[in-house]
């Protein structure tokens, strides 16, 4: 049992002001790992006026200064490359081999990535008498879900130290241990003083009171629309810059060129990743309507090589949902999907065979899915892919971008001309064709109700700046 019970502020742990606490459960066995503070308003106040304080000096450190305090702080987490595995795979239930192939990953790129963008990035610009200055944005802070606890708090950190703004972490309560281990290689990397603060605890209480802090200047929030819309009144009452990442419906439209059993592997593979628990899941996936039975087929083929199982068995590929709510939620998805008409082509409700212990899912696919119906229109966030047909490709633009969404699209073709329009004509933040990898450089974020603000590479900095005027500057 690990006890947790400090918050990181001004550069030392220290007590909660209070004496609650919230339990941390390992999703695989359903067991109490340990517990952390569930913080109160006077410890938020505290982080806020260390990270005031620290803001001056941060702020005017130079490119340089800051280019190698992000290579130092990879540097150290690299260091602490086995605790995170071990710690992602214990809160969040995902593989060890993901844990460190994506989660671990993630997070080191977003250091790099962002000490690499510092090189070339111009924080002013001359436009004659007029000299346009980029200025780090003041105090931020940052909200954060569960579903991948380096990847989601390293983009905003090393975004926000890139800047020159210094900040208050609220990790999710369900996994806060990550978010632990980089305070510790924030403190190992000589970070200074009041720079990062973490502040555990409820979004009621904790991620409330950065929405209407008036000494934030800016929030950034990656979750749920519900609580995106929370954050966005509450900031709006002082008048606080927002950027929400929310959730998504992605679709995936496989052209008529490409094979069948490639597309099927791809798409499966989409889905079941990080157990669907992926805002950019691709959760529709649209086939020409005359190749949907050799799809289903390749599907049903395909999935006995992406076995759910326990994230400690090496040929498991997705593992528990992270907690009991998840587990239920997802399955009243599955039945609303069979009382709607769908066809259950796999899967379906209950636990997998031998996994009764633990939030594990079945990997679920349905057939002759409308979108008109809930799931395809409800985010699901778990193993659940919904298989839609089209007639041609106007048809299959169409339904893609009906959706309330607009986080991700994928397209999977040989055609450039015809992989271009799809790619074009979806209404997302981010395309990916034909499964290419992530890239850390490129901006990540939503249309439409998915959020907006852009998050990675040289936009991630962006988001922790203002634009400043001098006119009449003389030469
Ligand atoms: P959530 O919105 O419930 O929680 C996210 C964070 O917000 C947590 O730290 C939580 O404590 C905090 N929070 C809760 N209530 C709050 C409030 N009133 N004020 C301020 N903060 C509050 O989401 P979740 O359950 O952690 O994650 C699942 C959802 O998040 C999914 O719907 C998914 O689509 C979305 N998500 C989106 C992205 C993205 O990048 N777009 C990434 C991950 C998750």
């Amino acid at each position: 049992m690990r006890s947790h019970l400090k918050h990181f502020i001004n550069g030392e742990w220290v007590a909660s002001t209070g004496s609650e606490t919230i339990n941390v459960i390992n999703p695989a066995t359903e067991e109490v790992i340990g517990q952390i503070s569930n913080g109160t308003e006077e410890d938020l106040d505290k982080a806020v006026a260390a990270a005031r304080a620290a803001f001056p000096s941060f702020s005017q450190t130079s490119k340089q200064e800051r280019i190698d305090l992000l290579n130092r702080i990879a540097d150290e987490y690299e260091k602490r490359k086995d605790d995170i595995v071990e710690m992602i795979t214990q809160e969040l239930g995902a593989p060890l081999k993901m844990s460190y192939k994506m989660h671990y990953n993630m997070g080191l790129s977003h250091f790099r990535q962002a000490a690499k963008e510092l090189e070339t990035f111009e924080f002013s610009e001359r436009r004659g008498s007029t000299l346009i200055r980029k200025e780090a944005i003041g105090v931020s802070g940052l909200i954060t879900p569960w579903n991948f606890p380096t990847n989601q708090t390293s983009t905003k950190l090393a975004s926000a130290f890139a800047a020159g703004s210094t900040v208050i972490l609220k990790p999710s309560e369900l996994t806060p241990y990550a978010a632990i281990i980089l305070a510790e290689v924030f403190e190992a990397a000589g970070l200074p003083k009041g720079v990062f603060n973490l502040v555990n605890g409820s979004g009621e209480i904790v991620g409330n009171g950065i929405s209407s802090h008036p000494d934030i200047d800016f929030v950034s929030f990656t979750g749920s629309g519900a609580v995106g819309q929370k954050i966005s009144e509450n900031a709006a009452k002082t008048v606080k810059r927002v950027a929400l990442e929310l959730g998504g419906k992605s679709p995936l439209i496989v052209l008529d060129d490409y094979d069948v059993k490639k597309a099927a592997k791809m798409a499966v593979a989409n889905v079941l990743t990080n157990s669907g628990q992926v805002c950019t899941a691709a959760t529709r996936t649209l086939i020409p309507k005359s190749k949907k039975d050799e799809f289903v087929k390749a599907v049903k083929e395909v999935l006995p090589q992406f076995p759910v199982g326990d994230p400690r068995d090496e040929k498991t590929y997705y593992g528990p949902l992270v907690s009991e709510k998840q587990y239920d939620r997802v399955q009243e998805y599955i039945k609303k999907g069979q009382s709607e008409g769908a066809t259950l082509v796999a899967g379906g409700t209950g636990k997998p065979e031998g996994l009764e212990k633990g939030y594990y899912v079945k990997p679920t696919v349905f057939a002759d899915v409308k979108n008109d119906m809930i799931i395809a229109q409800e985010e699901i966030f778990g193993p659940v892919m919904s298989i839609l047909t089209y007639e041609n490709l106007d048809e299959a633009i169409e339904i893609a971008n009906d959706t309330i969404y607009g986080l991700a699209g994928y397209v999977i073709g040989e055609d450039e001309v015809t992989v271009d329009r799809v790619a074009s004509s979806i209404r997302a933040g981010r395309i990916t064709v034909n499964q290419a990898p992530a890239d850390f450089s490129a901006p990540f974020g939503g249309y439409k109700q998915s959020g907006f603000g852009r998050e990675w590479g040289d936009y991630g900095i962006e988001e922790y700046l203002e634009i400043k005027a001098v006119v009449g500057m003389p030469s």
